[in-house]
């Protein structure tokens, strides 16, 4: 099986500090590539320069998460400009609204989302987003601004049917992580996948968070990684009544062509 992690946050420390056991343990399992997320300006320069580090199995992504849209500066949109135009950054974000937690108040959400949009139309690259008890605003805004980007993934997509919609129906194709695996949590996800078109469906680990609870023996260790992606990738397969290798050979091909990853 060949697999592509669409959201690697190897900058986290719990990763960082084992980088190299993390990408070999990835490799032997054929994760063959790996986009690592970045979610601040100082953050996406160090996703930046872990990608520089082997550009043809890393890429990274350059943006503002939600969560750290009250520290964003005017002068952040040029910093974010100039990462854009790195070869190894492949999508804008991670960026998008969290009205889950609201670390940041809705409003510095909304206008930074916004100011990512126009920069990922500027570039020509990509949306990485994430979205959190934000659906509707998110959905407006996107069509609000439809003309403006060229494509996007929701990054951890843990929406039911009617959401996934409303998603399909304006282009975005859907990143898939362990919360599929999540027995409790994840059933509305388990009913939607079997409405996702294939050919919009990406996967992804989101590690070091989110460990798929289905990988058996359970492992000691409570630090996702991305070499447990193949565990998404069957839960996925499980349901959907296919087998793993046709998924893993579909989504790879996706996230080629998505990101336009070279090879
Ligand atoms: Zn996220």
């Amino acid at each position: 099986m060949s697999l592509i992690d669409i959201g690697v946050n190897l900058t986290n420390p719990s990763l960082l500090k084992n980088i190299d056991d993390v990408t070999l343990q990835a490799k032997s399992v054929g994760v063959i590539h790996q986009i690592i997320t970045g979610t601040s300006i100082k953050n996406s320069q160090q996703a930046l320069q872990i990608a520089d580090s082997d550009p043809s199995y890393f890429s990274s992504t350059a943006g503002c998460h939600p969560h750290d849209a009250k520290d964003f500066q005017t002068s952040d949109e040029d910093l974010l400009l100039q990462l854009a135009k790195q070869k190894t950054v492949v999508a804008i974000g991670e960026c998008g609204l969290d009205f889950n937690r609201n670390y940041s108040p809705k409003e510095s959400q909304e206008k930074v989302f916004e100011c990512q949009i126009e920069i990922a139309g500027k570039t020509n690259l990509p949306l990485f987003m994430h979205q959190r008890d934000a659906h509707q605003q998110f959905i407006e805004m996107l069509s609000e601004y439809k003309d403006q980007y060229k494509s996007g993934v929701i990054h951890c997509f843990t929406g039911d049917k009617k959401q996934l919609k409303d998603c399909l129906d304006l282009g975005l194709s859907i990143g898939i992580t362990g919360w599929v695996c999540d027995e409790r949590r994840g059933s509305d996800l388990q009913d939607a996948i079997k409405y996702l078109p294939i050919d919009s469906m990406m996967v992804e680990t989101d590690a070091p968070y989110l460990m798929p609870r289905n990988i058996k023996p359970k492992l000691k260790s409570r630090t996702n990684v991305p070499a447990n992606l193949p565990w998404v990738v069957n839960k996925i397969a499980d349901i959907l009544g296919l087998e793993p290798e046709f998924i893993a050979k579909q989504t790879t091909e996706n996230t080629r062509r998505f990101f336009a990853l070279s090879k």
